[in-house]
Order: C-alpha cells, then structure tokens, then sequence
C-alpha cells in the first residue's frame, strides 16, 4: 500500500517587544531567574493586565505579509488550565476572534515548482514560565521571567505532503519574522518553535487519517526527524492492524524516537471564556493602513528585485534573500563592486561555506561587505587572478586588512603575458608527444597544457589567458 502524509504546524514565534504583553516587565532573555515577573504575570489578586500595543502591530505586520484578513474586533479568552510554571491557572489567548485571519505563503518545493500553504489563522497570547528539571536533582526549579511574553501562534491547514516541505515552510515564516523584525526567531532561545500535527492516509483516500501532535521542537532538523520517525510508527501501526490514536506526543532528540504524552481522552477541557479584565480589541482601517505602510520590502518582493535588476538566478536569488541580515550584506556588497554574479557567487560560496564552518552568522563575518567588494573589483580587472582571490579571501578573514593592502603587502599580481608566453614556449617544447595528440585531435590534452602552465607560473597566471594563448601556440 502507498501512503501519503499529511502535516499541519502550530507555529510560536515570540514577538520582539521590550516588554510583556499585559505588564511592563522586561522580556530580555537570560535574567536571573525569576527577577522578570511581575505582580500580573503572577496574576496577583487585584492586579489588571494592559495589553501591549506593540504586539498587535506586530500581529497586524505578520497578517498583513501573507495576505491574511486583520480581525477588527478581536478578543483575549482565559484558557483554563493547571501548570506549575502558569501560577494564574489560566493563560490568556485568544479564541474564537483571533487577531489574523485566514492567509497564505508560498514555498518552493525540490522540483522548482511553488506550492501555496494555507495559514488558518495567528493570535495572540501569553507565554507560561518554564520548568528546570536538571539543575535541582529530584527537584524542579521554576522560572516565571517567560510568563507574560508575547507568542503569535501561526496555525497553518494540513497542507504539506511531507517532512522537507513543513520544514521549508517553517523556514519560510521564520524567514518572514525576521524580515518583518517583529522576532529575533532564535531557536535556542526558544523564541520560534512548533508543534507538528501528522497523519497518514492511503494514497488517493479523501480523507484525513487520524492525527498525532508532536509538540515543542525546536530546530528544523528535529522537525524534519520527528516527522518522518511519526509517519513511520503510524505506518507500522496501521500495517499490523491497529488504528492511530490522537494524542500528544514528545519528540525525544537524544533517543530519536516520539512518546505518547496523553491521548485524546485525557485532552483538557479548557473552558475558554472571554477575558473579564481585557476590553475587546478593535482597530480601524486607518490603523491598518498606517501598519501596511511601515511593512519593509518582504522576501518574495525581494527576490523578484534580484532576479531582475541584477540578474540573478531564481535560486541565487532565492539563498541570498532567505535570510534577510545576508541578503543586505549581499546587496551592499554587489553595489559596492558593481559586479552582482561575481558577487552572489563569493557570497553563496567561499563566504558562506567559510561562515558555516565556523559556525558564525553573517553578522559576524569578519570580513565585511566592503571588504569583500574591494577584493571583488580587483578580480574583476584582473589586478589578482581567482586563485590570488581566494588566498586574499583567507587573509582578510585573519584579519590582515582590506584586499588592497593584502595585495601589496604580498606582492600578489598576475604573471604579465610575456612572462606567461615564455612559459607556454618552453612547456610545449618539453612536450612533444602532448602536443601531436592535440593536434591529432585529443582535445582533452589542453586540460594537461593548462595544468602544467598554470603550475610553472605558481598560480600566478590568470587561466582564461593562459587557454586563449596555448589555443593560438598549438594550432
Ligand atoms: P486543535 O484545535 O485540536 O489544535 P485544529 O483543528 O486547530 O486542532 O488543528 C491543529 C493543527 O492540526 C492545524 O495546523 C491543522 O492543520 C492540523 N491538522 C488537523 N487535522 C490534521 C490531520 N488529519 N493530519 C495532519 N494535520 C492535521
Ligand atoms: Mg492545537
């Protein structure tokens, strides 16, 4: 029997305010326990939340990026329920008026086409605090300075078919939160995380089969692990027989396998209520469209501009712009240079490759879009050939300064023609044999005369020069 999977994510991405979303306390990450919680996010007697309007207009961006109808009369219910670390006994959420309606992004599959993923809708709500079970043996440490911080949860339809498209869709909104700058989407921190809805049904079946949560991961590979270790077991357990139970499960990374955590029996009844402490939210058409206009230029608009006006594949394109800290370095680097394709080519090669194995993000790329402009335009006259560049490229990474300097203070400059001519005459006298093959036909010898020249001047020859010389010597 073929199986197809069907996946649905819950998305929470912490909003960047400074404070929470119904107190003054501070959200900065990595306080001393329990010194960011106040009387509200406590839920103190007496004490009344204020809702933080710096959330809504972050909610509002977000709805308005994926075409998502605004809710002008949106609501905050209390979503009842017991948690060491929700000392309120409820957690403020909404309900049935979500902030953003029904939207859509789209995400570009492995076979270059584009599919569009439904976004169901995103509201607001509350974080809890979080519960440390490893630094108290047969302990557990509460920390309340997450209580009260804003979360949009972005609830998509069951759209994908698979494990690699739900993590290109999650990387997609994460993308489309730090464009947006509403999250800074750090995952180690916690700020973006999701939980994962997957089911499996026979191929050609309309219908849905019955879903496990996966709840709480954490990083991209975990979500793409988890959901293929799911489809799975619930593949292994309708084969032998059985049926799939909704239920909660957890993925555990260092045992690589999901745990049931509870089953749909045991799902709480959360008697949601609207919130008595909280009016009604409303905003007008004018607020809207004084957000739209704070809306920066988004990846996909992005993109397009690159693909256009500089002359970029859709999937150079689509790599500078996924991450939008690299893609303004790209485009600083390429309008300093002059040179886009050279650019994009530095950037998504030696650069990146370099970043990656050093485990730095852009931002901390010790060499800086200037920098590597400077070295671009050199290799672009010619002034240092592609192997000097990348001996450049190394040193400006050590921290030996800009590429003018590191090319003087090396002496680096191509071998000049005479010097390469002297060399081509002496390797083909040295060849004779090399040289009938070629002209007996054996094309395939250049590579060698290329190799050879290439080695005699240490590099210092620039290869296009060389080929277009050996090809007028050996005719
Ligand atoms: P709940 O209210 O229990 O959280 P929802 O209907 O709101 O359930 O769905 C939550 C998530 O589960 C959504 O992202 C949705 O797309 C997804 N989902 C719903 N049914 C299925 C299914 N059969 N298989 C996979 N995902 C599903
Ligand atoms: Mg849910």
């Amino acid at each position: 029997m073929e199986w197809e999977t069907v996946i649905g994510l819950e998305i929470h991405t912490q909003l960047a305010t400074k404070s929470k979303i119904f107190s003054g306390a501070s959200t900065a990450y990595g306080a001393v326990p329990n010194t960011q919680a106040c009387a509200v996010d406590l839920g103190l007697p007496g004490v009344l939340p204020v809702f933080n309007k710096e959330a809504l207009t972050m909610a509002i961006k977000f709805g308005l990026a994926i075409g998502a109808e605004i809710t002008r009369h949106s609501i905050f219910a209390r979503k009842n329920y017991f948690y060491p670390d929700l000392p309120k006994g409820y957690q403020i959420s909404q309900m049935d008026h979500p902030i953003v309606g029904k939207g859509e992004i789209d995400i570009e599959l492995e076979n270059g086409k584009t599919k569009t993923v439904g976004v169901t809708r995103a509201h607001l709500e509350e974080d809890a605090g979080k519960s440390l079970h490893e630094a108290y043996d047969g302990m557990t440490g509460i920390d309340l300075n997450r209580a009260g911080t804003p979360l949009l949860e972005i609830v998509s339809e069951p759209d994908m078919r698979s494990a690699k498209e739900a993590v290109t869709y999650m990387k997609k909104i994460h993308s489309l939160v730090r464009y947006l700058e509403i999250s800074d989407g750090n995952m180690q921190e916690g700020s973006f995380r999701c939980d994962a809805n997957v089911s499996v049904r026979p191929k050609g079946q309309q219908e849905f089969g019955t879903r496990a949560e996966l709840k709480n991961i954490n990083s991209f590979k975990n979500v793409e692990k988890a959901i293929n270790l799911e489809v799975l077991r619930q593949i292994e357990v309708i084969e032998s027989g059985e049926q799939v139970v909704q239920e909660t499960r957890l993925y555990d990374a260092d045992k690589n396998e999901t745990r049931s955590m509870r089953s749909k029996e045991e799902a709480m009844d959360y008697r949601y209520f609207p919130d008595p402490d909280l009016l009604p939210v409303e905003v007008t058409e004018a607020e809207i469209k004084s957000i739209q206009d704070l809306l920066p230029e988004l990846p996909a608009a992005k993109q397009a501009r690159f693909e256009k006006d500089m002359g970029l594949s859709n999937y150079d394109a689509a790599i500078l712009t996924a991450d939008k800290d690299l893609a303004n370095f790209f485009e600083q680097a390429a309008q300093k240079s002059g040179h886009a394709k050279l650019t994009a080519n530095w950037v998504i090669g030696d650069l990146s490759g370099r970043l990656n194995k050093e485990d730095k993000t852009i931002i901390e790329s010790p060499v800086s879009a200037e920098m590597l402009a400077g070295m671009i335009i050199r290799l672009a006259e010619n002034a240092i050939t592609s192997k000097m560049a990348k001996e450049v490229f190394d040193a400006m990474w050590n921290g030996e300064g800009d590429a003018d300097t590191i090319i003087e203070k090396r002496g680096l400059k191509p071998a000049d023609s005479g010097e390469v001519e002297k060399i081509i005459d002496e390797i083909i006298a040295n060849n004779p044999d090399q040289v009938e093959q070629f002209k007996a036909g054996k094309g395939k010898v250049m590579g060698f005369f290329v190799g050879q020249v290439m080695k005699a001047s240490k590099g210092k020859a620039d290869p296009a020069q060389v080929n277009k010389l050996l090809t007028e010597k050996l005719k």
